[in-house]
């Protein structure tokens, strides 16, 4: 398997000045070539400093509500790069060029060396090689710093590489939640605003027991540190893949990252002329009873057909999913043998698109909700 990654280390320069305010630099090393290539990010972080501006709420996506958080000083952030070492889940997902564990390391690397630029933060990464270390191993370095939040970085695939767009897990109790899920919110609407990824939202999963899912989540909170796992793309689909198809790429998403936590934690950085000490976002509540993943399906409400021209339809579908809303649908003309590729859901409750008569039977369509239910029905042949 080729990797990328493993022999190079990530410079990030952030420069003051001209009519950009904030330039970003990327220098990438070599080190078996021993070259310096230099990456501009000015036009990619304008956007995400642009997402400061906007607020967000819901399971992550659009809404409008906004508070002040505190936080003491100085804050500590533990970064941790999913996967590492050899041999099956060590590796992460793999995919053409990309394999999980460099890129999450690479991402990892950019985002230290752009946090460290703030005042009044301290930051640590759980592995600073391609090494395995225990989900356990990784949330004790986590307390053994004592850390106010632990970012766990990583990259998604889906099995029919269909899925797109960025998503968080938290966990689903107390201030490990409220935490958790204020910090995700506000990184996917910079995810959303500063590379138009899809928002999949800010969630949840109970395992064994109801405890939560995901093992670095649950190991964080029995220390009782709040820790949010980033997936923030996926690795196997053209709607996301260009995002990692380079080296300055991935450096680009851990600045994103970056921001996003100085951000939360209203940090300030003289040398990058940012203050972000009296910005405001929504911040969430501990839940009343322990959070819940969606486990129903999109609601279904109707659906229409009209002939649009020879060999096609234009289709109408009413849905929703007050739960966890609605991302895609997708529909199929050869009675479920193949389906289109997943279309944004970016209506309300309701989408309009066009699509090739059935050459028999009727049409059959999908939405697909934020936790990747699925509702489907058929439309006949008009
Ligand atoms: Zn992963």
């Amino acid at each position: 398997m080729k990797r990328l990654f493993g022999s190079r280390r990530i410079n990030i320069l952030i420069l003051r000045g001209g009519n950009f305010g904030a330039h970003f630099r990327c220098n990438v090393r070599s080190r078996r070539e021993g070259k310096v290539k230099r990456y501009d990010f000015g036009k990619k972080i304008l956007a995400a400093l642009c997402a400061a501006l906007f607020f967000f709420g819901g399971l992550g996506c659009p809404a409008a509500r906004a508070q002040a958080a505190s936080s003491r000083d100085p804050v500590v952030v533990v970064i941790d790069p999913g996967h590492g070492g050899t041999g099956g889940r060590n590796e992460g997902g793999i995919f053409g060029a990309n394999m999980e564990k460099h890129l999450t390391l690479l991402t990892a690397q950019a985002m230290q060396q752009t946090l460290e630029q703030f005042e009044g933060v301290q930051v640590y990464l759980t592995r600073t090689d391609d090494r395995e270390v225990s989900l356990s191993d990784r949330a004790r370095i986590a307390a053994e710093y004592d850390a106010d939040l632990m970012i766990s970085l990583h990259y998604n695939m889906s099995a029919d590489h269909s899925l797109y767009g960025a998503e968080a897990w938290t966990s689903a109790f107390g201030s490990e939640y409220a935490k958790g899920q204020t910090f995700a919110r506000l990184w996917l609407a910079d995810m959303q605003n500063a590379y138009g990824l899809l928002c999949r939202g800010a969630k949840v999963r109970r395992g064994n027991g109801g405890l939560d899912y995901y093992g670095v989540i649950r190991a964080a909170r029995e220390r009782g540190i709040p820790c949010v796992i980033l997936e923030h793309c996926y690795l196997d689909n053209p709607n996301d893949n260009g995002l990692v198809s380079s080296p300055e790429g991935i450096a680009g998403l851990g600045v994103t990252d970056a921001l996003s936590a100085a951000r939360y934690f209203h940090l300030k950085s003289s040398s990058l002329g940012l203050d972000y000490s009296g910005g405001s976002y929504p911040v969430i509540s501990a839940p009343k009873a322990d959070a819940q993943p969606d486990q129903t399906s999109p609601q279904l409400f109707s659906t229409a057909a009209r002939k649009a021209g020879e060999g096609t339809m234009s289709v109408t579908v009413k849905a929703s999913d007050p739960e966890s809303g609605l991302l895609y649908y997708s529909w199929s003309a050869d009675g479920g043998a193949t389906w289109s590729t997943l279309e944004r859901w970016t209506g309300e409750e309701q989408m309009d698109f066009s699509c090739p008569v059935p050459a028999f039977g009727s049409l059959l369509i999908r939405v697909h909700n934020a936790y990747d239910l699925t509702s489907q029905t058929a439309v006949k042949n008009p």
